[in-house]
């Protein structure tokens, strides 16, 4: 078994992200500059806001955070938005989701201009990866895509199945892997909670991608000898173990499977890092006009 070091990964491709900087910089171009909107007190979306703020500054792009309490206005957040994407001085803008239940997270989404959607969840953009036109597509698919292309993982031709239907996960990766690209070609199955008989079809995979959102839900039993797991899942439980009394579980159990399959992301420092480095990618495009 080889684990999959979306660290190790995600520090290649941030450097590679820093030396673009850096030339562009002798250019004389202003460096990448991307905005994120945070709503609330999640502690979860504090920890990957922030993860993601400082990640910027390592490669040196400028980044800026605003927060906004629980109960800032739909009207009010939808203004914000409309003069981000009016300021030629910012290229990528993401809002943490989820948000508090009296916003419309699809109305907030379609309200960034999808020049500057660097989390690639605007419909235009979701509509432009089906089509294969140049895009963002959003961070986590990307990062998979990306960190099976660097461990040359042949895909084509192999049974993926995908467990979890989220915009931002399972069903954007579940149209990649199906594409006629070099990371792709798979036959897949989409699964989710009114899935019959889940074991028996994640029995069959070749490459099994696990979003659900339950920790440590597939077990040696649901899998197949050889299979290459990719882990998405982050559930934070309480731990006396660590210094900030929190640890990070995915939805596979690591222990159980690490014997029978051939390849598989940890949590954390699978594919965490990965969602982060392609951010960064996307907003690196949108400062590079490649993509709009
Ligand atoms: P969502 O909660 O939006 O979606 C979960 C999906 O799992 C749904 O499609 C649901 O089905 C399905 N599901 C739930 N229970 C079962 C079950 N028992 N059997 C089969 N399918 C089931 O989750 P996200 O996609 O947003 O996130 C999934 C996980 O990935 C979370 O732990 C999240 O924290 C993590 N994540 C990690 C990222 C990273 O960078 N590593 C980035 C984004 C997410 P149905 O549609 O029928 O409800």
């Amino acid at each position: 078994m080889e684990v999959l070091d979306g660290n190790k990964v995600a520090t290649e491709i941030k450097n590679e992200i820093a030396e673009s900087v850096k030339r562009n910089l002798k250019l004389n171009k202003r460096p990448p500059h991307l905005a994120a909107i945070l709503v609330g007190k999640n502690g979860a979306s504090e920890t990957y806001v922030a993860a993601k703020v400082k990640a910027c500054e390592k490669v040196g792009f400028v980044s800026s955070l605003i927060r906004y309490e629980e109960n800032i206005s739909e009207e009010k957040l939808l203004k914000k938005i409309e003069e981000i994407n009016f300021d030629d001085k910012i290229d990528g803008l993401i809002v943490q989701l989820p948000l508090p239940k009296h916003i419309n997270e699809i109305k907030v989404t379609q309200s960034i201009n999808p020049s500057k959607d660097v989390d690639g969840f605007h419909p235009l953009n979701l509509g432009k990866m089906q089509l294969n036109l140049p895009t963002y597509i959003s961070a986590t698919p990307a990062g998979i895509i990306e960190l099976l292309k660097r461990y040359n993982i042949k895909t084509s031709g192999k049974h993926c199945v995908v467990v979890g239907r989220s915009n931002i996960v399972g069903l954007p990766i579940s149209i990649l892997m199906g594409k006629n690209n070099e990371i792709g070609n798979c036959t897949v199955t989409l699964t989710h909670s009114r899935t019959k008989n889940l074991k028996h079809i994640t029995n069959q995979a070749d490459i099994l991608i696990v979003a659900l959102g339950k920790a440590e839900f597939i077990d040696k039993s649901m899998i197949k000898e050889g299979v290459c797991i990719i882990d998405v899942g982050i559930t934070r439980v309480k731990s006396n173990k660590t210094k900030s009394g929190w640890k990070l579980l995915g939805d596979v159990n690591f222990n159980s499977v690490k014997e029978s399959c051939s390849y598989i992301t940890p949590v954390p420092g699978g594919v965490g890092p990965m969602t982060i480095a392609m951010l960064l990618q996307n907003t690196l495009k949108s400062a590079n006009k490649e993509v709009y």
